[in-house]
């Protein structure tokens, strides 16, 4: 997971924050769109429907803006953890991209019908959670994403994940390609909470403070191990940041 995905600095913030805006409305409509399709009936999928293609390059920039800060939650979703970042985020007005992992969906589905009806956005991490995915074949890669994006897309009763991150950040352009394809933007991020390598909540949130005049996407993740000091940082540092005058957006989709 410490691989970088790239794209740090100044410059990528400045176009985001134009994309950002020009965005802005689209965003809101694509929602509604997909909250629409939870609150019906079982069926159809709507991987069974037309999909509009994305751009195939990896996003960092928020959809609020240069002072907009995106929350991106990693690996799950799981039983124990999943709740408590979703109560924390709710008691902070918070919307996050759940980045998750195919077997974890299929495992969870009432987990997933809860991100997407708390207003968060999906993300596809592939099925198995391979970090040599960019070693592997196309026919391998294309079985990750797609199987994960149908899992995920089953799981929450009908709203697709918006965007792909290769697991640890291994993309290739066939990857990124295929993801945008499918309407799944291809997602980076800039500041790397480590969370997995087991740091404090104090650490962590020193960790955002520092890095992130780098890019606004932030990593944390909710599943792989005790995620009680995650849970902490972000009940420490969401109100810090606003209080710093912040906004949470979601990436330029
Ligand atoms: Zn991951």
């Amino acid at each position: 997971m410490a691989r970088h995905s790239g794209g740090r600095g100044w410059y990528s913030k400045v176009i985001g924050a134009a994309l950002g805006v020009a965005l802005a409305a689209t965003g809101a409509s694509i929602w509604t769109a997909q909250a629409g399709v939870v609150g019906g009936s079982s069926k159809p999928a709507a991987s069974e429907t037309a999909v509009k293609p994305v751009a195939e390059t990896i996003v960092h920039a928020s959809d609020k803006g240069p002072r907009g800060v995106n929350i991106t939650i990693d690996d799950g979703p799981d039983p124990v953890w999943t709740p408590q970042m979703l109560d924390v985020l709710r008691e902070n007005g918070v919307k996050a991209t759940f980045c998750m992992v195919g077997t974890q969906a299929e495992a969870h589905p009432d987990l997933v019908k809860k991100v997407v009806a708390a207003g968060h956005r999906l993300c596809d991490h592939s099925v198995s959670h391979d970090t040599t995915m960019d070693k592997q074949s196309q026919a391998y890669q294309k079985q990750q994403i797609l199987d994960a994006e149908r899992m995920i897309t089953k799981a929450s009763g009908g709203v697709r994940p918006m965007y792909y991150r290769a697991p640890g950040g291994a993309f290739t352009p066939y990857s990124r390609k295929l993801a945008a394809s499918h309407g799944m933007r291809p997602l980076g991020w800039n500041v790397d909470t480590k969370d997995f390598e087991g740091p404090s909540a104090a650490t962590m949130v020193e960790t955002v403070e520092q890095e992130l005049p780098d890019g606004p996407t932030i990593l944390f993740h909710d599943a792989g191990g005790d995620r009680s000091q995650t849970v902490e940082a972000l009940r420490q540092i969401l109100p810090q940041l606003k209080a710093e005058g912040h906004t949470f957006g979601f990436p330029v989709h």
